[in-house]
């Protein structure tokens, strides 16, 4: 096994994960074997109880770990399949260590951070590093690590002992260290200023760590004397210093380490070369080619509750980018606050109540995501009841899949005060309930998490047709309430099609408005499973619905999608579409990490 570490210098936010990915996407296109490890450093045990406000979304994988994001960057670059152990904290390894102590496993010795603390990290490496996760038997080739945090944080410490030590012991040739550093420009001379990336070097080597290759974040190519400087000052081959300047959209990142031969110096330093041919990257450089010349717009508006922070619901829009691509239009998304559509803000401000619902009416398709908590869950009732009525194309994920049943139930049923009882718990008509088997009393990894199995009850429906027309699916969950398995019959009556259940059939996993042009409510997280080449079938169905599309991905019959590896392309047509002009919010407002960065 081979080892790549990523670090990070000078400031957060550099992408290191999408760096990182990038690295393994172009060592897989070598022909090599990826595997992927991510570090975060911080206490809590797991992703689980965090918040997307504050950390972005919660990844959550097949295994029904809860990881952070970058998981999913891995998971989508690689097209692999990661286990919860691929993400480790310093509360996971905290917490091993200290059940080793409470079953007496370190009898009479003191326990501390180095050896034991440091120890448990290189023995989790070791054998995290060798789980396949690309479906073949057998360990990868290359295990690339990124450590999360920035060279100097207190929390990062003990894993940099540990990389420390673990470099000496697996010896030169088996590990790679790659510094992803900052060189900024100031503005009044234009000139690229080195003694950043020279100081948190040096930071890296007082902690006994030595880069083999400099990847530095700027804004424009690095000219030949400042990589000169960087090489002389932070003792890197010149050839290993690699510039990740400012792209239109992430998928050029491994185009551009491949231009400047990252590889070969990766491989290098490996010793492989030889075994590695040149990196296949066609598919790949047509699409992120495709991506910057889409004009036609397609505009979706994503009623949610974190609207401010476009990471918190980073999968949702990574697998509207995919289905977008595949439908050859140009994503915007338009974020519309729940709260602000429901008839309190429009006594409050109007003129907040006005744009939203301007900005509502003006897309294409509705997007209500996954989410918790009582906070703007009439406005999402509102938006679901306006794409309803209005025969918009919309898909509800989760919550979203549960805010449209209550919707129905109100609207249609005229159960007046259905609800959930999440959000009331002393409802008459509860159409959406606790799931017996979750706990009330403890917070983490207790939801109903990971890969289950929906079974298509009709074949006759839209979301088995985007499917492939296969008999079941395997979806990534997250939930603790579910329909309400005695109202199933009363709103089936009413119209409302459940398409999709569990193996026991009392589950509801997918609704359906059949006499709509696409109204899909699903309660897994079809998200999670996107890819830039395969996009999910759902997601894909949505945006072909709000393009003009969908007849003919339907008559077609996708072969291409997340949940299938084989087949032909997706739609190429151009000739349909009832997309509006675009006005504002592209994607490069959302990729910009604001310095005009596409991260
Ligand atoms: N809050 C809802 C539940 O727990 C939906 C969860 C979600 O959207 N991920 O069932």
């Amino acid at each position: 096994m081979k080892y790549v570490l990523v670090t990070g210098g000078v400031v957060s936010g550099l992408g290191k994960g999408v760096t990182a990915s990038s690295i393994g996407l172009i060592l897989k296109a070598c022909g090599l074997r990826v595997t992927s490890i991510k570090i975060d450093p911080y206490l809590n045990t797991d992703a689980g109880t965090m918040s997307p406000f504050e950390h972005g979304e919660v990844f959550v994988l097949d295994d029904g770990g809860e990881v952070d994001l970058d998981l999913g960057n891995y998971e989508r670059f690689l097209d692999i399949t990661l286990t919860r152990d691929n993400n480790i904290t310093t509360g996971k390894i905290y917490q091993s260590v200290i059940d080793k102590e409470r079953r007496g496993d370190y009898l009479g010795r003191t326990v501390q951070v180095v050896p034991h603390i440091t120890d448990a990290i290189q023995e989790w490496i070791e054998c995290v590093a060798v789980i396949p996760v690309d479906g073949k038997e057998g360990p990868a080739d290359v295990c690339v690590i990124e450590l999360g945090g920035t060279i100097g944080d207190i929390e990062s410490m003990p894993f940099i002992e540990a990389f420390g030590q673990f470099s000496y012991r697996v010896g030169a040739g088996n590990f790679c260290l790659i510094h992803v550093s900052l060189v900024p420009v100031l503005n009044v001379v234009g000139e690229q200023k080195t003694k950043p990336t020279q100081h948190s070097v040096r930071g890296l080597r007082s902690l006994g760590l030595t880069p083999n290759i400099l990847a530095c974040r700027s804004t424009t190519e690095l000219d030949e004397n400042v990589k000169g400087k960087l090489s002389q000052f932070c003792h890197v081959p010149a050839e290993n210093i690699i510039t990740l300047y400012d792209v239109s959209n992430i998928w050029h990142i491994p185009l551009l380490l491949r231009d400047q031969k990252a590889h070969e110096a990766i491989l290098k330093v490996l010793n492989l070369p030889g075994v590695a041919r040149e990196p296949a990257l066609g598919e790949w450089t047509s699409r992120a080619k495709l991506c910057d010349k889409l004009h036609e717009p397609v505009r979706i508006a994503m009623v949610g509750k974190y609207t401010g922070l476009s990471d918190s619901y980073l999968s949702v829009l990574k697998a509207l980018l995919h289905a977008s691509v595949a439908c050859h239009r140009k994503l915007f998304v338009d974020w519309v606050a729940a709260t602000d559509l429901e008839d309190a803000t429009a006594k409050e401000n109007p003129d907040v109540y006005n744009t939203a619902w301007n900005l509502l009416k003006g897309a294409d398709a509705v997007l209500v995501p996954g989410g918790f908590g009582d906070r703007g869950v009439q406005g999402k009732i509102v938006a679901a009841k306006y794409a309803r009525e209005n025969r918009i194309p919309f898909l509800g994920i989760c919550l979203g899949m549960q805010i449209a049943v209550i919707e129905f139930a109100r609207s249609v049923l005229g159960l007046q005060n259905a609800n959930s009882t999440e959000f009331d718990p002393n409802t008459r008509n509860p159409c959406v309930v606790f799931m017996p088997e979750g706990s009330k009393t403890h917070m983490g990894g207790t939801m109903r998490l990971g890969s289950r199995r929906t079974y298509f009850q009709v074949t006759d429906c839209k979301s088995a047709k985007l499917y492939g027309n296969r008999s079941f699916i395997d979806e990534r969950h997250r939930h603790r309430y579910e329909v309400n398995p005695d109202m199933v019959a009363q709103l089936e009556k009413a119209g409302l099609s459940f398409t999709g259940k569990d193996e026991s059939g009392r589950r509801m996993e997918i609704i359906e408005l059949p006499n709509h042009p696409y109204f899909i409510g699903v309660q897994f997280h079809p998200e999670f499973k996107s890819r830039p080449g395969k996009p999910s079938a759902l997601f894909l169905g949505l945006i072909a619905a709000a393009t003009g599309q969908l007849d003919a991905v339907l008559k077609k019959g996708v072969t291409k999608t997340s949940a299938m590896s084989n087949g032909t392309s997706v739609v190429k047509s151009h000739q349909y579409g009832n997309a509006k002009k675009a006005a504002n919010g592209s994607l490069d407002a959302i990729y910009s990490n604001g310095n005009g960065v596409h991260i």
